[in-house]
């Protein structure tokens, strides 16, 4: 599942390989994507328009076009966006296709058919970003920031660093090994954790976030093919019953909030 370094590689490609192109035309290829929109107002919205930038906010894109539309796509589960050097040839999980002008397309990728793509109007935006929490790498997140949102919450620690309202992007692989890094109990409400603990987790969430942009980005070679977690050097997540690689105990793997946590309970206390 893309979490937010996938998706900020996803967006910095179109970026390097797309801004300033013309879109000649928009095929919405699965309608559910686009609903409660209709498929026919996105194609009439998006043909001749230049494609100005692409931004990414949490895991949410916004594909910015000339005349004030923008688009706002979602990965979900098996999504993904890139370009194509000839729009006429894409896979069949291609969901959506833009045209461009220069002959090469922009696809938009999904086997399990559960992302979207949308119009979005400024209040629509405002909404995302009103919804969406601290980007993990901004600079104006300091320590200090994370530790007067972290007081408020009596939530487990891997439930709040899920919880896009406080920090976005995060997503299950990354907060598993900010936590490991940290050695921090993922059971653990925030409000109950020491100062000290706080730091390590603050200093975890930039340290993995920061390697996963790099790492990913610069192995995101294929387009197609979104291998979060196989890139980056994972150390606890998806390690059930195999021995840490710290203390050599046992990984354990738990339910929180409908997902599965792995933590080390010799290391993260
Ligand atoms: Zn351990």
């Amino acid at each position: 599942m893309p979490e937010m370094p996938e998706v900020d590689a996803v967006a910095r490609r179109l970026r390097e390989n797309a801004s300033g192109e013309k879109v000649k035309s928009l095929k919405v290829l699965r309608p559910s994507m686009c609903r409660p929109q209709r498929a026919e107002d996105l194609e009439e919205a998006a043909r001749g328009k230049t494609i100005k930038t692409i931004r990414r906010r949490g895991k949410h894109l916004f594909l910015e076009l000339s005349g004030g539309v923008t688009f706002h796509a979602h990965l979900r589960m098996t999504g993904n966006i890139f370009t194509v050097p000839d729009s006429r040839f894409h896979s069949v999980n291609a969901r959506a296709v833009f045209s461009l002008a220069s002959g090469r397309g922009i696809v938009f990728e999904d086997s399990r058919a559960l992302g979207k793509l949308q119009l979005a109007s400024a209040v629509d935006i405002l909404k995302v970003e009103d919804s969406l929490g601290w980007e993990p790498l901004d600079e104006a997140f300091t320590l200090e920031e994370f530790v007067s949102i972290a007081r408020t919450s009596s939530k487990p620690a891997k439930i709040f660093l899920m919880d896009q309202s406080y920090v976005a992007g995060l997503g299950n692989i990354y907060v598993a090994e900010a936590l490991f890094r940290a050695k921090v109990d993922p059971r653990k409400p925030m409000k109950n954790l020491k100062p000290t603990n706080l730091g390590r987790i603050y200093d975890s969430i930039r340290g993995v976030m920061n390697e996963a942009v790099e790492s990913v980005y610069s192995a995101y070679q294929q387009p197609g093919s979104i291998a979060e977690g196989e890139i980056f050097p994972v150390r606890v997540y998806d390690r059930e019953g195999k021995p840490c690689l710290i203390c050599s105990r046992t990984i354990r793997r738990i339910p929180q909030g409908g997902r599965s946590t792995y933590f080390c309970p010799g290391c993260q206390r």
